[in-house]
């Protein structure tokens, strides 16, 4: 039998305030030590109390990311994947609602013989349980605790990681603290009190940092790194700098650079740490300066609210750096865009996306846009309800029926060719019932699900001739395979099935016009881009020249 890893533990809090990019630095960490030859994987502690983030609305935290195995995740998750190039699953993210209802399930059922129920040691074992689980099989587990020091609710779960050390052997857990240093513009100065301070904080609860992470509008200098070194109490090469870069991905290199592993490996014994990142390289220089340049409309309802769209975004930015080309991005509102103004709207771009969304609000401004996409040969992507929308629009207009249309906006509509997922209307008319159970329950079809995809068409060429591809979902509605056959009659062509449902469509004659039902974003990397993405950059670079 192989020998058990003995896995060991990166803590990455956050000091001074939220949004200083901790899933980055975390992520940052994970893909050098991954590039070092070691076993990693990633996990984000959250301690808000919802029990996950898939009822939170998009405006107030951003998009909720899906793992392969359906769980609606943090989206710090999505770029630990884009970093580390690694699936991960429902035990890389848990919240405090989670860690509570399973300790309030196992008080119901007898679990603790009738003790009293406690934060410590209660709570508190239950997060220190899940994160060991999280660790299982690696050689290190980068944790990330959500919030900020200094929450009153983030407490149990720095109480779990202070806990840990004690726990486990020396040269077994790192603390990485990341805070703010701010520069003063009156006095031209970067500050570092808010460091001590936050320090200060971590230290009054028993946590002592091992490793300071700054970030600062500007590189910090040498004097200023060693005040921090010895304010802090920590080494002087432990104090790292991460200042505002170009592009994310610059971070990694950038950490590099100030040589991040030989004290992370002093620290965790992890013995010589070598890496290679020039293939990282080469994509993060075509990320900065590329050489090429589409021009593509984002056609959403949240277009002032960019986080809820960050995978999708991510996504062009992958196949962009893969192509040398700078996707730029022309946000369309949809619920600007109507028959009127479309053409001014999209008559200067190479290719036409249309993003999921739930909802009624703004699915008109969508229609006309794929309507001018499906007419003027515009190189088309349709996520999800972009994918239904085109269904919509194309048996509208093309197959007449006026009162097409999705049960998610009108429940009586004559023709309903967008379908509820549970209760499907198979051929003869008859109610077929299908059930998808999410592994955390639900009515949504979630996570990874096998795709057929039929030979010689654009969806196979776009994957490279597979004959199954795996894609991942979040969706309650489905084309409704009763008005197949007259579909494709007229030119929209089923290209992808999974079990019988309609997967992706795509249109005959038309350079590139395709709407996926899956969400081809949640799978894409800097290292290797979704393959229907870059297929859409790849054709709205053609159109353009
Ligand atoms: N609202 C649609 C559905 O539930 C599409 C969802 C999405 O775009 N993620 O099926």
């Amino acid at each position: 039998m192989a020998k058990k890893r003995e896995t060991k533990y990166i803590f990455v809090t956050g000091g001074v305030l939220s949004s200083l990019g901790k899933g980055i630095a975390a992520a940052s960490i994970a893909t050098l030590l991954k590039n070092a030859g070691l076993k990693v994987s990633i996990l984000k502690a959250d301690p808000y109390i919802n029990v996950d983030p898939g009822t939170m609305s998009p405006l107030e935290h951003g998009e909720v990311f899906v793992t392969d195995d359906g769980a609606e995740t943090d989206l710090d998750l999505g770029h630990y994947e884009r970093f580390l190039d690694e699936s991960l699953s429902q035990n890389n993210n848990f919240t405090t609602g989670r860690v509570y209802s399973s300790v309030i399930e196992k008080e119901r059922r007898g679990d603790y013989l009738g003790k009293t129920i406690q934060v410590i040691p209660h709570i508190v074992n239950e997060i220190v349980e899940r994160i060991k689980k999280a660790g299982e099989g690696n050689d290190v587990l980068i944790v990330e605790i959500g919030g900020t020091v200094g929450d009153i609710e983030g407490l149990p779960f720095l109480e779990a990681i202070r806990a840990m050390r004690v726990e486990l052997d020396k040269h077994h857990t790192m603390n990485v603290h990341l805070t703010l240093v701010p520069y003063i513009k009156a006095a031209g100065e970067l500050k570092t009190k808010p460091t001590q301070h936050s320090v200060g904080e971590l230290r009054r609860i028993g946590i002592t940092p091992d490793m300071i992470i700054c970030r600062s509008e500007m590189p910090l200098n040498r004097e200023l790194k060693d005040k921090i070194a010895a304010s802090c109490g920590v080494e002087k090469n432990c104090v790292i700098e991460s200042y505002d870069s170009a592009s994310i991905y610059q971070i990694p290199l950038l950490f590099l650079k100030q040589d991040i592993l030989t004290p992370i490996s002093e620290v965790l014994n992890l013995g010589e740490l070598k890496v290679d990142m020039s293939n990282w390289d080469r994509l993060v220089k075509r990320v900065i300066a590329p050489t090429k340049e589409v021009k593509i409309a984002f056609v959403g309802k949240y277009v002032d609210l960019k986080e809820s769209y960050k995978s999708l975004t991510e996504g062009l930015i992958h196949a962009g750096a893969n192509l040398d080309t700078k996707v730029d991005i022309k946000w369309c509102d949809s619920e600007r865009i109507d028959s009127e103004n479309v053409e001014d709207t999209l008559k200067d771009v190479d290719g036409i996306l249309v993003a999921g969304g739930f909802g009624s609000r703004g699915v008109d401004g969508k229609m006309q846009a794929i309507k001018f996409a499906r007419e003027r040969k515009i190189p088309y992507l349709g996520i999800c309800l972009g994918m239904q929308l085109c269904v919509i629009e194309f048996a509208r207009n093309v197959l007449g029926l006026k009162d097409a249309n999705s049960i998610e906006f009108n429940e009586n509509c004559k023709d309903p060719v967008i379908y509820l997922i549970d209760t499907f209307i198979d051929t003869n008319g008859k109610k077929q019932i299908r059930t998808y159970q999410s592994p955390l329950g639900g009515t949504m079809r979630l996570g990874a699900y096998d795709c057929n995809v039929k030979e010689n068409s654009l969806l196979s060429t776009v994957y490279n001739g597979a004959k199954k591809i795996k894609e991942r979902h979040r969706h309650r509605y489905e084309a409704n395979p009763k008005y197949r056959e007259e579909l494709e009659k007229q030119g929209l062509l089923v290209s992808g099935e999974s079990n019988g449902l309609i997967e992706v469509v795509e249109l005959k004659d038309h350079p590139f016009f395709l709407g996926v039902q899956f969400h081809p974003e949640f799978t894409s990397r800097l290292t290797s881009p979704n393959p229907a993405i870059l297929g859409f950059i790849d054709a709205s670079l053609k159109h353009a020249r």
